[in-house]
């Protein structure tokens, strides 16, 4: 059985293309810069790269490209059987990936309130992918829907309850095909069953989130009402005192457009750093660079101190488990965090383990190592996948 998966963003389209008896990508890529000059398409059809400079003038123009090529390659003989459609957010009504019916498509549309840059572009992308593929499910893969297991005390903000009832504030928690996905490869690394750990997962990458996953339930994660709130992140500030950013509306003359502008794309490691958002290239002046230093402790710790709060919300964490762009490359990081926890839980990373690369779930502790410590791929295209999988059979 193969599956499309699609990613779309305001003008973007990311696809890939799977084979379900083996799991194997056989194509993957992303349109870029899609209604704009200088568009272009990049893939791995393969394993070979390949490149198509083309302006596209909406997504339909992009998708039609993509299928051109995998109709002439990876789909020459076979056909697609159904397409996964990543979903920013599911509001609070959906808990569980959907087949996508007109009812699902308008309600997607209505989120946009919530998830206004996100949502619009995943909904043009399914009506996109339903006129090209009219005969196969689609199925909506939500960012939040994981975290739909959080107690009332743990996504209620501390507003008047009127107020939040009216604008739909609370929090929601995003990445959560991700930690879902890490969290279930980490109980099968473990040898136990979902049902009987506690797992405290923590995707860092560009975004980056922490979860709380006790008994194979999301019960707390870091991100809110948007991916904005938790831990310093690329260019995202992560938690502020939210005087402070009264402050900054009053003193600095800025709208909302101005503020929300400054808080997502020119805070987190680019703004406290002042060299770049990217985090390999802040951990190269680690050493040499104060302001490198501070940003690299700050993300650190405040990774470190989810962790304790999450082991407390669980009353114990048996293992935790890193994740994406930096949780999978940042050893440095990772022997950072860990070193503070030797006492609290006894942890003690396996140096050698830790500084290896490879591209399987493993564990970068000793065996003696009282909590255990994990790095796992994450892949949520094959998570994503699989749920639409399950509905295809
Ligand atoms: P993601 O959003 O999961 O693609 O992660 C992107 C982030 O991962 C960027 O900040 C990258 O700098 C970081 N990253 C990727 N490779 C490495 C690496 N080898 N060492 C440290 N960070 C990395």
């Amino acid at each position: 059985m193969i599956i499309l998966t699609l990613n779309a963003g305001s003008s973007s389209l990311k696809f890939t293309v799977i084979n379900m008896a083996t799991e194997d990508s056989l194509a993957d890529g992303i349109a870029e810069r899609i209604g704009m000059k200088e568009g272009f398409i990049r893939w791995t059809i393969n394993g070979e790269k390949g490149r198509l400079d083309s302006d596209m003038k909406d997504h339909r123009d992009a998708l039609g490209h993509i299928m051109d090529k995998l109709h002439e390659t990876v789909l020459k003989d076979q056909k697609v059987s159904g397409v996964g459609h990543r979903v920013t957010h599911g509001g609070p009504n959906f808990g569980d990936p959907e087949v996508i019916t007109p009812a699902i498509l308008a309600e997607i549309e209505d989120l946009a309130f919530y998830a206004p840059l996100h949502n619009p572009a995943n909904a043009m992308g399914i009506k996109t992918a339903m006129e090209i593929f009219p005969d196969v499910p689609h199925v909506a893969v939500f960012d939040t829907a994981f975290h739909h297991s959080m107690p009332d005390y743990a996504f209620t903000y501390g507003l008047p309850h009127d107020l939040c009832k009216k604008l739909g504030l609370r929090r929601y928690g995003f990445h959560g095909t991700s930690h879902r996905f890490v969290a279930e490869a980490t109980a099968e690394l473990m040898g136990r069953p979902i049902e009987q750990l506690k797992i405290i997962t923590c995707h860092l990458g560009n975004g980056s989130s922490i979860t709380a996953v006790k008994n194979g339930k999301s019960i707390d994660t870091s991100m809110g009402l948007t991916p904005m709130e938790g831990v310093v992140m690329g260019t995202r500030c992560g938690s502020v005192d939210p005087g402070a950013i009264l402050t900054i509306l009053e003193k600095e003359n800025l709208d909302a457009k101005g503020l929300n502008n400054l808080l997502n794309k020119h805070s987190g490691l680019l703004g406290v750093s002042g060299i770049s958002s990217d985090c390999r290239d802040v951990e190269d002046q680690w050493d040499s660079n104060d302001q490198a230093r501070l940003t690299m402790e700050m993300l650190g710790y405040g990774v470190l101190k989810y962790i304790g709060a999450y082991a407390a919300a669980m009353n114990g964490v048996d293992v935790i488990t890193f994740t994406a762009g930096i949780g999978e490359n940042g050893p440095r990081l990772r022997a950072w965090i860990c070193s503070h926890l030797s006492e609290l839980f006894g942890i003690q990373i396996d140096e050698k383990v830790n500084n290896a690369r490879s591209k399987d779930p493993r564990f970068i502790c000793k065996p003696e190592s009282r909590v255990k410590v994990a790095v796992v791929p994450t892949n949520e295209e094959l998570a994503m996948a699989r749920y639409t999988a399950k509905f295809v059979r």
